[in-house]
């Protein structure tokens, strides 16, 4: 079976997301060099524009950091909690970003800023961005390697707090500690010129690493937009070296770049996660119907045989019952009792013609044998049945060796036994109250090439005046029960030159055990 891609992370890259990604980053280099010649030019200071930029960023990156976590939460996955933690970081720098740009809210800028409060701030995000990218794609190794993370929920929360205090304390710094950090602005408008190349130096090579690494382990859609954000940061930065004031064509033109790079990655993870659970609705609903198909084409079996030789055993029932009629009356009438009995055996011979014709049918399916994994019929099996087992709130335990080897069967079939195990497993531990509702499964090599699957459960238990009978056609102890699974599952089993058998368990419950022989 192929395995199925639930993850933004870990969908496969498609051509269509590559060349998007490239065309938006061939736009954004296009409008730099449309911009390089005209980027000096003074333009007329908007007092609102950094405001309304920042709050679309912080928007923006708010839901970027929920998605990520959303998914992270679902699959454990350390990268995608520390790339989240990173939106948040970037989103909370937005407000002191916002309230302390001169002449956005004051003249100066609230929250006792200095005039480079905010170039402290946009340079501390543009450095933790790549910086974010770096720790992804590390932990996204570390993550491939271990088991998903067990405390992902805690986790979680410990970083978005990580991130909301690294925030504030780059507030506190760049507002109270100001005059501790170097000069980027050597008034409300010019910059300090040799600073600032220093540091979109140092943001550029950070970024370029980040790039680099990225680029080299890129595997996911999520990775194409990053790249795309990486390209725009990278792009900025350099415009950056080439500006020396604020209030310009080039000044202006950075903030709409900015918005491009917060935009994208989140706006791409919308429009996939919607594919994405398009794509997993229709798989979802296509494996329930091959599920009913599968769970009826049992029930629809079980009901036809209970039908058709219902009716001849009815007859063995009325004969047998009018022969000891004749027998016991006051003068017996020997021959007609003679009759009656014929009459019994010529609708048991019926009763098995009909048993046979079924039967005969039943094994028209032996011929498509396969070689395959019990393994992953046991898993597969057991996802179909996920809803029921949700619904009686059972806990499901796998217990199957990977050095189990392959048999060859018919797969169907085998997966007819297996569903025929569960659901009765179910059913005996809808019948429980007040003990833990457990079936586990577990698969072992055994000697001489033969394998051993047991399915055990916490139910009720069989008796040990019942364990002789239950594979005994029509023997049931369900009020709607037809009793004919177990001896159907039998027959399946026997006919592939397996055993089945069941035992009562250490404590409570059942356990049937399927031994089949491996495949040669
Ligand atoms: P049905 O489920 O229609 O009764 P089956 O042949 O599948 O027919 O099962 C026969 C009987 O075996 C059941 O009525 C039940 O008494 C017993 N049985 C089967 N599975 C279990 C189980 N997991 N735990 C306890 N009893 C079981």
């Amino acid at each position: 079976m192929s395995k199925d891609h639930l993850g933004l992370f870990d969908m496969p890259l498609e051509r269509r997301q590559v060349r998007t990604g490239i065309a938006i980053v061939g736009v954004l280099l296009t409008a730099f060099f449309l911009i390089l010649p005209w980027r000096a030019i003074p333009l007329p200071e908007v007092g609102a524009f950094v405001p309304m930029v920042d709050s679309i960023m912080l928007v923006s990156d708010v839901i970027a950091a929920t998605l990520l976590y959303s998914q992270s939460s679902v699959f454990r996955s350390r990268a995608l909690t520390v790339l989240a933690s990173g939106y948040v970081f970037a989103a909370l720098l937005l407000i002191p970003h916002a309230l302390s740009f001169p002449g956005a809210f004051a003249p100066k800028g609230l929250l006792g800023a200095g005039i480079n409060t905010t170039a402290w701030i946009a340079t501390l995000q543009r450095l933790a961005f790549p910086a974010v990218i770096i720790s992804y794609v590390v932990l996204r190794r570390i993550d491939a390697a271990s088991p998903p993370d067990p405390n992902s929920e805690p986790r979680i929360v410990a970083s978005a707090l990580v991130a909301a205090s690294l925030a504030l304390g780059v507030a506190l710094l760049t507002t109270r500690g100001h005059d501790l950090l170097p000069a980027f602005y050597v008034n409300r408008a010019d910059l300090s010129y040799f600073n600032a190349v220093a540091y979109q130096t140092v943001s550029f090579v950070l970024l370029s690493t980040a790039f680099v690494m990225l680029f080299r382990s890129r595997r996911s859609v999520l990775d194409v937009w990053l790249l795309v954000a990486l390209s725009s940061w990278m792009i900025q930065s350099v415009l950056i070296m080439l500006l020396h004031r604020r209030f310009t064509v080039g000044f202006y033109s950075l903030f709409v770049m900015l918005v491009v790079s917060h935009l994208v990655v989140q706006l791409a993870l919308i429009a996939e996660s919607n594919r994405l659970y398009g794509k997993l609705a229709r798989a979802t609903a296509e494996r329930d119907r091959e599920r009913d198909s599968r769970l009826m084409s049992m029930d629809a079996l079980t009901a036809a045989i209970a039908h058709e030789v219902g009716q001849p055993l009815t007859g063995v029932n009325l004969n047998a019952r009018a022969a000891l009629n004749w027998l016991t009356r006051s003068r017996p009438a020997v021959d007609k009792a003679i009759g009656s009995l014929y009459a019994t055996i010529d609708a048991g011979h019926h009763t098995m013609e009909v048993i046979k014709s079924i039967r005969s049918m039943f094994d028209k399916g032996a011929t498509t044998s396969t070689r395959f994994s019990l393994n992953d019929l046991v898993r597969e099996t057991t996802r179909f049945l996920e809803g029921e087992l949700a619904g009686e709130r059972v806990t499901l335990e796998l217990a199957l060796d990977s050095s189990v080897p392959a048999i060859v069967a018919d797969r169907i079939q085998i997966q007819r036994v297996l569903v025929n195990l569960v659901v009765n497993a179910i059913e005996s531990l809808r019948a429980t109250q007040g003990r833990p509702r457990c079936i586990a499964i577990r698969s072992m090599p055994l000697e001489r090439r033969a394998v051993l699957l047991e399915v055990s459960d916490t139910g009720l238990g069989i008796t040990p005046d019942e364990i002789p009978h239950i594979f005994e056609a029509f023997f049931t102890t369900k009020e709607m029960g037809t009793g004919l699974g177990l001896s159907l599952c039998r027959a399946i089993v026997e006919e592939h030159g397996g055993r089945l058998w069941a035992s009562t368990g250490a404590h409570s419950g059942a356990t049937f055990h399927l031994e089949l022989r491996a495949a040669a």
